[in-house]
């Protein structure tokens, strides 16, 4: 049996399918960090596909790794130096913690600094255990109208945030969302807040588009595997009334980002949300010659601030997105839930 008062218990990837609960020692915050009890921690898409491929992206799995990086928690102790937080302050965590002294990081896109140490990204463990340390300067106070459910899709909601700014999806031009995953339908949310639009939105799974109606898509899009990219792009120009002038594709697969090159208007951008294989063939001269700029998104930076002020003025409500809480002993069946998102899944947390 667990306690979650005196012990501490954390999700451990072990190795590709090997995934387990196991104690690990109550950890001492340092200088300019809390301790915190976690209270709500989302499973994303990387999670699960470290857990069945041992790797993601360019990361891979070569030691035990404790997964999750979206999550919130109440502070429980502080260590030396602490001048903004307090014990039993409700607070969300940003899971990236850059040098803060590098040129990107002085240039202010600390996501691309050489020296991030990214939590639940190898080697570094994630936040997936009752307590766990973090720095001050990575820790937002949450206000009491924002719910421990909500808190803990800020981060999901900053890479919306970011992914919509850095194409940019403008108010009033048309988008193209590839995938209506969690990050698909964040994406579409904070676009509908924004007045971008019309927007497409694609996916195969019917349930999940049926989500992106009720978020607001103007025209919801189930692809058909066997039709080819150029037959597929072709039937979202028709659908969307024109060729769209962003398209964000957020499945990562290779056929899908073909897809959206493939459609997005002349002169417009495609940037790559997604993250799929290391090596893909895309149609090249396609948007070469229709200068069509191809961008890519590595999460965010300044985002967390937006995304609480979003929630809290109750301009974007994506509750609803969370479908699934486990408690956190029942956290493998969890991810069990969230891999077989074809029963109905969106985002899953675990909870304590
Ligand atoms: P997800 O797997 O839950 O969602 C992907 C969706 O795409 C699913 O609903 C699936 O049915 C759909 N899909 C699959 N093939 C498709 C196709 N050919 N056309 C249209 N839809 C298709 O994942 P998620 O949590 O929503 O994340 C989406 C992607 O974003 C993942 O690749 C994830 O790794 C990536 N991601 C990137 C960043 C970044 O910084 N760039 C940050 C977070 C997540
Ligand atoms: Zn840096």
């Amino acid at each position: 049996t667990m306690s979650t008062d005196s012990r501490n218990y954390a999700v451990l990837l072990t190795k590709k399918d090997d995934l387990q609960i196991v104690e690990i020692p109550m950890p001492e915050p340092a200088h300019g960090e809390v301790q915190l009890q976690t209270k709500a921690t989302g499973i994303c898409g990387s999670d699960v596909h470290m857990w069945k491929h041992g790797q993601i992206g360019i990361f891979e799995v070569k030691n035990p790794v404790i997964l999750g990086h979206e999550s919130m928690g109440v502070v429980t102790k502080l260590g030396e130096g602490i001048k903004t937080l307090k014990v039993g302050d409700r607070v969300a965590i940003e899971p990236g913690i850059p040098c803060s002294a590098c040129e990107q990081c002085l240039g202010g896109r600390y996501n691309l600094c050489p020296e991030l140490v990214f939590k639940s990204t190898p080697p570094y463990h994630g936040v997936l255990a009752n307590y766990i340390t973090h720095p001050e300067r990575w820790l937002y106070k949450l206000p009491d109208t924002i719910s421990d459910a909500e808190a803990a899709l800020l981060e999901p909601l900053s890479v919306a945030i970011a992914a919509v700014e850095r194409a940019p999806a403008r108010p009033a031009h048309s988008l193209l969302i590839c995938g209506a995953g969690p990050i698909g339908l964040l994406v579409l949310a904070v676009s509908r807040a924004r007045g971008v639009g019309p927007i497409l939105i694609t996916d195969m799974q019917p349930s999940r588009l049926a989500v992106a109606r009720q978020l607001g898509a103007d025209h919801v899009f189930q692809i058909d595997p066997t039709h080819s990219d150029v037959a597929t792009a072709q039937e979202i120009r028709r659908v969307l009334g024109e060729a769209p002038e962003v398209s964000l594709e957020c499945t990562g697969i290779e056929s899908s980002f073909r897809t959206a090159i493939r459609a997005t208007r002349d002169g417009g951008c495609c940037c790559l949300v997604g993250v799929g294989k290391n090596d893909q063939t895309l149609p090249v001269n396609d948007f070469a010659m229709r200068e069509v700029d191809i961008k890519g998104l590595f999460r965010y930076h300044h985002t967390w601030p937006k995304a609480i002020r979003l929630l809290q003025t109750g301009k974007l409500d994506v509750k609803g997105l969370v479908t699934h809480q486990f408690d956190f002993k029942d956290a493998l069946k969890a991810f069990e839930v969230a891999a077989d998102y074809s029963k109905g899944s969106i985002k899953v947390q675990i909870v304590s």
